[in-house]
């Protein structure tokens, strides 16, 4: 495994992570869970992400349990939760990023987690009606308070980052050192263009989700659809209309053909691409089953087949590079 630090902190973070969405307490039997935790722990994965949205709360709860039955040494792995959606209450003081919501939904993951601390917590979604001066100050009470080790963003924008920074740093504040945005061959623009100069400035890192964009870029779904996987979950139909696209479809066969030429499975080759990011600080792998891990693992050594040659080969298919602005 390669390990490197989460932005400018010191916290040293696996390439490769393991994330609950969709899966734990949900998709997914909390054995199959428990030995997907256990094959990543042992191929050094150490960061493991979870939300309080997660199944509504049980995600946490699941994989708490399995951290307690496995007993491994709580300075072995990383730990996160996030809030923002709150675990479906829908009146205003049970979501957002006021200091009532973030301190109650700290207390409540940890308990579900039956930790003592969370080292990541993240701000899961920017909120506009909390000042930013409430989130920063809230989470570095957090931490002054031991219940979180260091804090970040997700779907914010740099503009957001840069505030909730530039507040804290005015303020002698402990601020975000790390954003969690969406990044895979489809959805580009905010690791690779919009972020582009705070990664320079406040030393930003990224722990990136959905690098399969939930499993197309497995090319699962390129012929019959297949039972019994994330894109025909009830529910779900948001998803499936969103990456079932004619132009996606269109790209992951022709991807998986150059998958094939050099010998790799499209899925590992979708996920090294991703690592090839040098922003991305880690790849956050969902995963249902253990052998999709086995497989999503290969990653980290098929990084090398990556050559510039079919790195613009991939650009060519996808014809999506994001653009930098001339000014
Ligand atoms: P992916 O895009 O990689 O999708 C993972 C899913 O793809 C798996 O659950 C599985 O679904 C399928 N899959 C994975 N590997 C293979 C394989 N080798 N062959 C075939 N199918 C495969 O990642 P996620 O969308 O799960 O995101 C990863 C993590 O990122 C989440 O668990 C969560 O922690 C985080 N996240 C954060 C968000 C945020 O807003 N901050 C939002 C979303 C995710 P199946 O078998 O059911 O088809």
């Amino acid at each position: 495994m390669q390990y490197n630090n989460l932005g400018k902190s010191g916290l040293q973070v696996s390439r490769l992570s393991l994330g609950s969405w969709l899966t734990f307490g949900k998709q997914i039997a909390d054995e199959t869970a428990a030995d997907l935790m256990q094959l990543a722990y042992d191929n050094g994965i150490n960061f493991f992400d979870n939300a309080e949205i997660y199944a509504r709360g049980k995600s946490e709860e699941v994989m708490g349990e399995i951290l307690k039955k496995k007993g491994w040494s709580r300075d072995s792995y990383i730990v996160s939760s996030k809030a923002f959606f709150g675990i479906g209450g829908e009146l205003p003081t049970q979501k957002g990023l006021s200091r009532k919501h973030l301190v109650e939904a700290c207390e409540a993951a940890l308990k579900r987690f039956q930790l003592d601390y969370l080292d990541l917590y993240y701000c899961h979604r920017p909120d506009k009606q909390t000042p930013i001066e409430e989130t920063v100050w809230t989470m570095h009470q957090l931490i002054m308070q031991g219940k979180i080790l260091y804090w970040g963003t997700s779907e914010w924008s740099a503009q957001e980052i840069m505030e909730a920074h530039m507040f804290a740093k005015q303020n002698h504040l402990i601020g975000p050192i790390v954003e969690q945005p969406e990044y895979n061959m489809f959805v580009r623009e905010k690791v690779e263009v919009e972020f582009s100069q705070i990664y320079k400035t406040v030393g930003l890192g990224t722990t990136v989700w959905s690098p399969l964009a939930s499993g197309i870029l497995s090319g699962k779904y390129n012929a019959e659809f297949p039972d019994g996987t994330r894109l025909g979950m009830e529910g779900l139909e948001w998803l499936k209309e969103r990456n079932l696209t004619p132009e996606r479809m269109q790209a992951v066969k022709e991807l998986t053909m150059l998958s094939k030429e050099l010998g790799l499975s499209l899925p590992i080759m979708s996920l090294a691409w991703c690592l090839k990011n040098p922003n991305v600080s880690t790849v956050i792998l969902g995963a249902s089953k253990v052998a999709q891990l086995q497989e999503n693992l290969k990653a980290l050594e098929a990084q090398a087949l990556l050559t510039d040659e079919v790195m613009n080969r991939i650009e060519a298919i996808l014809g999506n590079k994001p653009v930098f602005p001339a000014y």
